[in-house]
């Protein structure tokens, strides 16, 4: 071995050699001493690196042991002694992961490990190494994370594939309740605690929560927040600005984002410690937001940003189907020239008036209308003008009724209205003022004033012995009293009374 000539340490130094390869490498060599009775333990060596690492002095430690292990995170230090007994015991190498303060101050994953030799005095002696796997643990929980990841990602995809399916099926009608379904799948997906869809007024400047969902335990806002109107809250404000104008996103990690104001206060109150809102678009243009609070602080990913948007444009999608269908539906039940609805919208609202009279003895009374003369109307000022008129008498109508009342065009120049529950006192008013205003209107059309007046007639259910399975006697009562209004000259009404002129 000693072979070595010239200048520098000898090979037999192996003390020497021993510290300078031990100094070379990454981690930390040591001897480690357990007594008998596992009361004292000291390293009779640690290389130097424990200081630079740890932050530890190796002659003390070479005394005793005891810094090092104060050094292992107070959650870890259990498991390191009861490894290093069971080591002692059996004989075998010892090998541990546990987190130790590093000498910056926080704490960082090493591993340790080392063979034990039992001492003739029933002591042991473990040699080994101790180094940083920070670094493994770090790429293991990214590699964890990516994994979390996609399989987050799979779910969805398969969520929102189910929830594409159930939307596109939708049946008429249940659109409410399909919303309703998605913000309970959503809110339990993202683990959020509140989700739900808003309204924006067209001019933007009130907002109407429609649908909500609400984990356990968590309280409901929307009886609160309907129709609110947003001039009050500057911030909120603001954010619906972008959302309608740059379709953007509002995104609050914490409540401390916002500044103080209103806005603020409100969350507060609500418990709600941060919040996703997405804008919702029907047609372009964007009609609502649909959103999630969650009243745990929490950590957003980017990708989950990605999902909601997603949501909201399911959401979109299916509003702007409910949102055809209505408009389909409507235009089925509603008169083009007049807006008024339909005889296929009267006859089972009047089947419908006819049940509730039965069941609650309501009074139900209806009255035809038909204008006078109106062949004369279209032969004086043409057909146009004729229409003119009929959509000034529709306007006329509706003014002259309440919302509860049943207005529409029966066919022609004919229209009927259905009062529910108005004394026939109060039905002969309401009738006369039409039949008035009608004669005092100035139907204006192509700067010639028209003249034009209407005649009614009025039937009661309570004039009828019983109440019939059908509204065609009542509808046969009240025409035959137009006819007789008619034959009595017109501009007036009949009803069970007789003949009021106006
Ligand atoms: P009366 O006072 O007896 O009711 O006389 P009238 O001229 O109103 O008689 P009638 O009810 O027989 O005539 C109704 C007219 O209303 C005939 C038809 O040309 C016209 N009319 C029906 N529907 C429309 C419509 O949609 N537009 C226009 N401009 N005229 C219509
Ligand atoms: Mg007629
Ligand atoms: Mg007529």
């Amino acid at each position: 071995m000693t072979t070595q000539t010239g200048q520098g340490p000898r090979y037999t130094d192996s003390d020497y050699f021993f510290r300078k390869l031990a100094s070379g490498i990454p981690g930390v060599l040591f001897t480690y001493w357990l007594s008998a009775d596992s009361e004292s333990h000291r390293y009779l060596f640690v290389g130097d690196q424990v200081n630079s690492i740890l932050g530890l002095d190796p002659d003390v430690l070479r005394k005793n042991a005891d810094p090092m292990f104060s050094a292992v995170h107070p959650e870890d230090i259990d498991g390191v002694g009861a490894s290093i007994e069971e080591s002692a015991m059996v004989s075998k190498p010892w090998r541990y992961q546990a987190r130790m303060r590093v000498s910056a101050g926080h704490y960082e994953w090493f591993e340790a490990h080392a063979t034990p030799e039992r001492q003739a005095d029933g002591s042991t002696v473990w040699y080994g190494q101790l180094h940083n796997i920070q670094h493994y643990k770090d790429l293991e929980r990214t590699l964890r994370e990516g994994e979390a990841e996609s399989a987050f990602q799979a779910d969805f995809q398969k969520l929102i594939a189910r929830l594409s399916t159930e939307f596109i099926n939708l049946g008429f009608g249940t659109i409410d309740q399909c919303i309703s379904e998605l913000l309970k799948t959503i809110g339990g997906f993202f683990e959020v605690d509140r989700a739900y869809l808003y309204d924006l007024s067209p001019d933007y400047r009130t907002m109407d929560n429609t649908h909500e969902w609400c984990a356990a335990d968590v309280p409901s806002l929307i009886d609160s927040q309907r129709n609110v109107l947003t001039v009050d809250f500057e911030w909120w404000q603001d954010k619906i600005d972008e959302m309608v104008g740059g379709n953007r996103v509002v995104f609050v990690e914490e409540l401390e984002q916002i500044p103080g104001g209103p806005e603020r206060t409100m969350l507060e109150k609500q418990g709600i410690c941060s919040m996703f809102c997405v804008p919702v678009r029907v047609r372009g243009l964007v009609t609502g937001f649909f959103g999630v609070d969650s009243i745990r602080k929490r950590a957003w990913r980017e990708d989950q940003a990605d999902l909601l948007i997603i949501v909201s444009g399911l959401l979109s999608g299916a509003l702007e189907r409910s949102r055809l269908e209505g408009e389909l539906l409507n235009q089925s039940v509603r008169d083009p020239l007049t807006t008024l609805h339909n005889r296929r919208y009267l006859m089972p609202r009047l089947n419908e008036m006819l049940s509730r009279s039965s069941r609650y003895g309501e009074h139900f009374t209806l009255a035809m209308f038909d204008l006078d003369r109106f062949k004369h109307i279209n032969d004086s000022i043409g057909h146009l003008g004729g229409d003119f008129c009929l959509r000034e008498f529709a306007n006329i109508l509706l003014e002259q009724t309440r919302d509860a009342d049943v207005v529409a065009r029966f066919g022609g120049e004919e229209f009927v209205v259905a009062f529910s529950d108005v004394s026939q006192a109060g039905v002969r008013r309401t009738v006369s003022r039409i039949i008035r205003a009608v004669r005092d209107h100035d139907f204006i059309f192509e700067e010639r004033i028209l003249p034009l007046t209407v005649s009614a007639g009025v039937a009661s259910i309570g004039e009828l012995s019983g109440i019939p399975a059908s509204p065609d006697p009542l509808i046969s009562l009240a025409d035959n009293r137009l006819y007789r209004a008619k034959q009595a000259g017109r501009d007036c009404l009949v009803d069970a009374s007789g003949v009021s002129r106006i």
